[in-house]
């Protein structure tokens, strides 16, 4: 059997591609996107993005005194997540930022620079299914609507594992089932129309908007994930539902 029959096939967005091609495709989706990712978060989410990762913050709880602390956010973007920590958070937080984009990994560092950051926050690119950092060295990790977009969900759930130090907590903020009775069909309309419609005016291409909506769909469900959190060793997973499922928040912990 050669190499190509081996591969599995994998879901990009609603399309199914080779699993060797799809960190590739969703490479392409995010260079595109980078310079005005910020922007057209506000615009696709009506600012509930801004909310929901408040949430995922306030569960994080990063200490606010003195107390040293080092924290992971993977698939990190533009900083987003990573700023509001350090916000959160006193003067010993630490942030280390990873995105496998270049391109977001650049707009991060442009951001960090602009709001004074730089000294408590460091960016680098890196792939959560094989983060370049050694094990147990971080206090907690984060991935916020970047776990849905890595080919093999496992792996960087088991590396998430391996970078935390025991007792570290792991918190993933991802798309996620609308469970409200017809709140699940407007959100429908809304995605698949309006959201690649908003891309193209404001960056003159839908396909990558239709592809970050297209993606939420195979992502696996609630119950499903808190199982896969659960397979991959970490204690006490849980989840928190916002906005009626349309977004959850997923906590495990390094034993
Ligand atoms: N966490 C940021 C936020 O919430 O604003 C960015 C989320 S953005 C929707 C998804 C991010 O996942 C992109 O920056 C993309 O480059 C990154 N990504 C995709 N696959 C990845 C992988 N295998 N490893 C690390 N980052 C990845």
């Amino acid at each position: 059997m050669t190499d190509k029959q081996a591969e599995q096939d994998v879901a990009f967005g609603f399309r199914r591609v080779g699993e060797g091609e799809k960190q590739s495709l969703v490479n392409d989706v995010f260079s595109k996107v980078a310079e005005r990712y910020d922007q057209m978060n506000d615009l696709m989410s009506g600012g509930l993005h801004r909310l929901w990762k408040d949430d995922l913050v306030a569960m994080l709880n990063p200490p606010r005194g003195p107390m040293a602390w080092q924290h992971l956010d993977v698939a990190g973007g533009t900083g987003d997540v990573a700023f509001r920590i350090l916000r959160a958070g006193g003067p010993n937080v630490r942030v280390c930022v990873t995105d496998i984009s270049p391109e977001m990994v650049g707009e991060g560092r442009k951001r960090a620079t602009a709001d004074a950051l730089t000294g408590r926050c460091t960016f680098s690119v890196g792939n959560a299914e094989s983060l370049p950092f050694t094990d147990k060295g971080f206090d907690s990790y984060t991935i916020a609507f970047g776990i849905r977009n890595v080919t093999h969900i496992d792996r960087a759930l088991a590396e998430a594992h391996r970078v935390l130090k025991p007792g570290g907590r792991f918190l993933c903020l991802e798309f996620s089932q609308v469970d409200v009775p017809l709140l699940d069909r407007i959100y429908d309309a809304y995605s698949f129309t309006v959201i690649p419609a908003v891309g193209k005016v404001v960056t003159g291409d839908g396909h990558p908007y239709r592809y970050l909506v297209e993606s939420i769909r195979p992502f696996p469900k609630q119950e499903d994930f808190k199982t896969m959190i659960t397979a991959a060793g970490f204690a006490n997973a849980t989840y928190r539902n916002l906005t009626g499922g349309v977004v959850a928040i997923h906590s495990g912990w390094r034993i």
